[in-house]
């Protein structure tokens, strides 16, 4: 049995940040790196919109400099994943993928969120390379290009909207006939020229020598006025929603209808004395590496005062 005062689950922007701030804290925490080390960024290439880098950053590098900033001040970091935790007991008890047991005093869950894809082997194929579940993340590379948002919901028309600022031209390729956004938001796609509503419209696929270079399209699947078609673009970007990873404790702590952890006000308590959720795992709304950083040191310095006590 090994035992930390501080486990933080999780290796994004907010559990090497937790890991800084414990580990400067004295606290000797533990982190877990999880099946994807870095997180979600590292699905990304460059990242422009991180503070500190005018030139913009390898987001490999990025999380690196922040993994070793983590080691630097005594974060203990282990390749493992958590399994199963018990938060009925104190210290709480965590298992790890290795058979291990941790008894933490305090847990800070830092799981992130993945984003949900089509499924079609052709975005793991031009990941990275015309690709993208983040339109705030690599939209600027598309400055003047053609684009398209797969989703009628409302990231899929804020992101489209968000495009139509950089890009020549947006599609928004949507499954039904109707969107499934806020009116606002519907309003602001449906009023902006530069971006074209695909509706009823499924992908079945990508194409591209080197990249994306077009969709394969299909227009009423099964309807006796099925179309197919090909339509040329360069950046391919899906928006059908987020899967929170908070199973691993959806039986202790509250989420919202999508599965995100609901925490006190804007702090990152958790209804557990001694659980905190930082990140993604707990933001339905930002999903901004930078945001997650900030959550991850405000839930060290909770987890800081709850040891204290
Ligand atoms: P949603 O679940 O609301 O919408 C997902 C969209 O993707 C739907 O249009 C859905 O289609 C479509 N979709 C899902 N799976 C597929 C698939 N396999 N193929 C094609 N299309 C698919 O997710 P969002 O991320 O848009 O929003 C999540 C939550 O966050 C919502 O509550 C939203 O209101 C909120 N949000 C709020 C914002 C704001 O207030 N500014 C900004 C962004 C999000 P269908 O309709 O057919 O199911």
């Amino acid at each position: 049995m090994n035992n930390t005062k501080l486990l933080i689950i999780g290796s994004g922007p907010a559990g090497y940040t937790a890991g800084i701030y414990a580990g400067r804290a004295n606290l000797s925490p533990v982190l877990l790196e999880g099946l994807q080390p870095g997180g979600q960024l590292t699905t990304t290439t460059d990242v422009e919109n991180f503070p500190g880098w005018p030139d913009g950053v390898d987001a490999g590098e990025l999380m690196d400099s922040m993994r070793r900033q983590a080691e630097r001040f005594g974060t203990q970091i282990l390749p493992n994943v958590a399994t199963k935790v018990d938060l009925d007991v104190r210290p709480f008890k965590v298992t790890l993928d290795d058979g291990n047991e941790w008894m933490a005093d305090s847990i800070i869950l830092a799981t992130g969120a993945s984003a949900k894809y089509l499924g079609l082997s052709d975005e793991q194929k031009y990941m990275g390379r015309g690709v993208s579940a983040c339109a705030t993340c690599d939209g600027f590379f598309y400055r003047k290009k053609v684009v398209a948002v797969v989703g009628g919901g409302d990231t899929a028309c804020e992101e489209a909207s968000y495009l139509a600022g950089l890009a020549q031209k947006v599609y928004l390729i949507v499954r039904k006939p109707y969107l499934r956004a806020s009116k606002i938001m519907q309003e602001r796609v449906l009023g902006n020229e530069k971006i074209e509503v695909l509706f009823e419209t499924n992908t079945l696929g990508l194409f591209g020598e080197n990249g994306v270079e077009g969709a394969h399209l299909v227009y009423r699947k099964g309807e006796s006025d099925e179309r197919q078609y090909d339509l040329p673009i360069d950046g391919f970007f899906l928006a059908i929603g987020h899967h929170p990873n908070s199973e691993l404790v959806a039986s202790w702590l509250k989420t919202d209808e999508n599965g995100f952890i609901i925490t006190e006000g804007d702090t990152p308590c958790t209804a557990i004395p001694g659980v905190f959720a930082a990140g993604d795992v707990a933001d339905a709304k930002y999903r901004q590496a930078v945001i997650a950083a900030g959550s991850g040191a405000k839930a060290a310095m909770e987890a800081e005062k709850f040891l204290a006590q």
